[in-house]
């Protein structure tokens, strides 16, 4: 059977992704990648892998006959900022390896269905804040904002020029408890758990009534299987689906936690990311999503609440 790739499977998604693949397909199919030697979280079958290395990456999708890559590798948005050339060449080049292989592969008639996230960060301070619409104003302000504004011109670029199936999501912040997150403006909203339940105040880095979207990981997982399992044909943006999960303010996720631990507390202390935070969208339209391929967000923040309260370890 053909396999499916995970590049950057160590990572917040990446690690859960790795394990809703094998979950349908078999262990045996899915491939776990990181840059890392270290296989963080057990998948059956794991490589160390640089997506730097075109020639590597090349010769692995060939030995293993692999029909399906999500590519993850990136510098998120805070981190991006701590080292602006290191997060282009990175999320520019390891995009561009995937696609550049998948043309060669169309090429010669093993055709290579490739997932990138594109993120919120996208947008910037000229965009509609409120349900941001599919189409607008794209000014992002951060070097990672402004690689996945590329990258998703790059995508629709390589699925119009050469056929190659590629798919996206903009993905709000993605909120989970099996990993840390990767250094990205919406983090407060998991270290937030972790001091709730290890009886901390929690120092917010972000200004109480900052709302931003959000999206519970069973969610995005969802999303990005459901985009890649959708016929071809009714993919009908090849740049980046804007997709909704839930939105909500510091100010707001501290009371739905108080509700559940009276005792907690939180306060502000806002750094640089509130500069990153104010100048993305607070919701987004997702009508494209929900026309095309049936996209509609299941989790609502108590629900969420419930769950991050529950399963955190600390
Ligand atoms: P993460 O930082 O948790 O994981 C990224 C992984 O990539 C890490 O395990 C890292 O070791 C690996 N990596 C770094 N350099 C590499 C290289 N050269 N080759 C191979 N692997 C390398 O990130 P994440 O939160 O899982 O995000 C994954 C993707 O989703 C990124 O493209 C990110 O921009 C996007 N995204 C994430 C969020 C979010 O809230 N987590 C939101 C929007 C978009």
């Amino acid at each position: 059977m053909a396999k499916i790739l995970i590049i950057g499977a160590n990572g917040q998604i990446g690690s859960e992704l790795v394990e809703a693949l094998a979950a349908r397909h078999g262990a045996d199919n899915v491939l776990a990648s990181d840059v890392s030697p270290h296989n963080l979280y057990q998948a059956k079958r794991y490589l160390q892998l640089d997506v730097l290395d075109r020639a590597a990456l090349a010769a692995l999708i060939e030995a293993e006959d692999v029909s399906q890559v999500y590519q993850l590798a990136a510098l998120l948005s805070a981190t991006g900022e701590q080292m602006p050339l290191k997060a282009w060449t990175l999320n520019m080049d390891g995009l561009l390896n995937i696609l550049e292989i998948a043309r060669e592969r169309k090429e010669a008639g093993k055709p290579l269905q490739v997932f990138w996230p594109s993120s919120i960060a996208a947008f910037g301070p000229n965009t509609p804040a409120v349900n941001t619409p599919q189409m607008t104003v794209m000014d992002p302000g951060t070097i990672y904002g402004i690689s996945k504004l590329a990258g998703e011109r790059l995508c629709e670029y390589y699925f119009t020029k050469y056929g190659v199936d590629v798919r996206s999501i903009r993905y709000p912040g993605i909120i989970s408890f099996k990993s840390p997150p990767g250094g990205g403006t919406t983090d407060y909203a998991i270290a937030i758990f972790h001091a709730a339940l290890r009886g901390e105040t929690y120092s917010c880095f972000l200004e109480e009534d900052t709302t931003l979207p959000m999206i519970y990981m069973p969610d995005a997982i969802r999303a990005t299987l459901e985009l890649m399992d959708a016929p071809a044909e009714r993919i009908a943006i090849r740049s980046a689906y804007n997709i909704d999960g839930l939105s909500f303010c510091p100010r707001e996720l501290a009371e739905a936690i108080r509700a559940k631990r009276p005792d907690f507390q939180i306060e502000y202390k806002p750094d640089a990311r509130q500069g990153i935070a104010k100048t993305w969208p607070q919701s987004l339209d997702d009508s494209k999503a929900q026309e095309d391929w049936g996209w509609e967000a299941r989790i609502a923040l108590p629900q969420l609440v419930d769950d991050m309260l529950a399963n955190i370890r600390v």
